[in-house]
This record gives structure tokens, sequence and C-alpha cells, in this order.
């Protein structure tokens, strides 16, 4: 993406500065190496295993749509398994499909939706780039908070689909994703700055703000930013 545009995006979620060094594919293995990643990891945009991950994650997606181990199947529209690249670097997750989610099968459609392509493009990153899943794949009833059985009963996908996808780096938006993915209490504020890992594993989670919350309280788009280049540079083995 050129310079202009990320200008532009910056400006559309609020945020004026902008500056940034393009990495070339070289440097950023190496940064990769730097962090630690192994040589598998290192080449896993190149795996020749496309199919076989398209055909487990289609299964998985099937699997989800059939699911009934909790109260939400009566109430959806649709599930929402997720979108995106398969074998992203990135995966983003949020919280539960709201209602044009529900009507769409497909996460982070309606307003949220727009800012959070517009947050992911301030760092140079395209909706398709990443893949984009939720905490839980149904629908709460007039979207309230997820219970915790409801989680339970849904962890298990999410869990298959981290280890299918094996991202580098995930991005958890808002308090319920970053919570329940980090088995945590404490409150979002205090989490973001930090880089945390994914139970049982040495896969970095980056916390920040939902972007349903950012509709709500613009000003604290600048947070978000430096969640994401935070996260960036996580990702690009520089912290
Ligand atoms: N909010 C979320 O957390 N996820 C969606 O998919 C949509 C809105």
């Amino acid at each position: 993406m050129n310079g202009i545009r990320q200008q532009q995006y910056l400006k559309e979620i609020g945020i004026t500065v902008w500056s940034e060094r393009k990495f070339a594919h070289k440097e950023k293995e190496d940064a990769i190496k730097l962090a630690g990643f192994d040589a598998k990891s290192i080449s896993k945009n190149n795996r020749s295993l496309e199919t076989d991950l398209d055909k487990d994650l289609d299964y998985l997606s099937r699997q989800v749509e059939t699911c009934n181990s909790c109260e939400l199947h009566k109430f959806r529209t649709n599930t929402v398994f997720g979108i995106g690249n398969k074998d992203a670097d990135w995966l983003v997750i949020g919280e539960a499909p709201g209602v044009d989610e529900d009507l769409k099968g497909e996460p982070f459609v309606g307003r949220a939706g727009k800012l959070l392509n517009s947050m992911l493009l301030s760092v140079g990153l395209q909706r398709k780039d990443v893949f984009i899943a939720n905490i839980l794949k149904c629908r709460p009833p007039k979207n309230r908070d997820p219970k915790p059985d409801e989680v339970k009963a849904c962890e298990k996908y999410l869990r298959q689909q981290i280890k299918l996808i094996n991202p580098k780096i995930i991005l958890a938006l808002g308090r319920i994703a970053a919570q329940n993915l980090l088995k945590s209490t404490t409150p979002i504020g205090k989490m973001r700055g930090n880089s945390y890992q994914y139970p049982d594993s040495d896969l970095p989670v980056v916390v920040t703000y939902h972007p349903a919350y950012l509709l709500r309280s613009p000003t604290e788009k600048r947070k978000v930013w430096e969640d994401l280049k935070f996260a960036q540079n996580i990702y690009r083995g520089l912290i």
C-alpha cells in the first residue's frame, strides 16, 4: 500500500501521524528468525499443505454449522465460522457475531467491521491478509455478553482454528476476547501494552480495544493505533 493511501486510512480512524519503514521479505524473515520462530513457520506461506488446510478448515466449518453444544444454536440464522486467509500470519479475534454477522454468516460486516478494516489498513494489512474469527460462532440474543458455558462449548472450535491456521500473532479485540483467550479477569485497559502467550503455546497475543467501543469512544483511537504498531513490532520480531 502506498504512503498516501495509508495516510487516508489513518485519517479515517482519526490519526494523522504516520511514518513506517518498509520491510523487505528477507529482512522480515531475519526478524522472524530473531524472534525465535522455527523454520517451519518461516516457510508457512509456501507450505504444500494448502489443500489439506482447506479441507480441514472446511470440515471444521461444517461441524460448527451443525453444532448444538449450547443454547445459542436455537437463535441463530447462520453460524459465523470466520473468514480470511486460511494461511494468515495474523489471526484477529473478536467477541461474537452481531445482528449483521448472524444474517450474513461473516464476522465484522457491520459498522464495527468497517472500522476494523481501517484499523488493519493503518498498519498495512488488508482484510484479506488476515483471518478474522470470534470467541463465539453464534450470536447471543440481543447482543448480550457471552455466558461462560457458551464460551466453553465454543472453545474447541477456536482452538482447532488456531491450530490449523497456525498464525504468528493473535490480535484480541476487546475485553471479552482478551479475557477469554488468556483466561484472565484483568480489565482490558490494564492488559493493553503487553504481549501475552496463548495458553500452552508460545504464540503471542496482543490486546486492544474493540472497534465497537471505538465507535462509542473515538478519542481512544490513538491507543488502538499504538497497540497495532506494538503488535506489528512483535510480529516483525523487533520486540
Ligand atoms: N463484534 C464482534 O466481536 N464480532 C463480530 O463478528 C462483529 C461484531
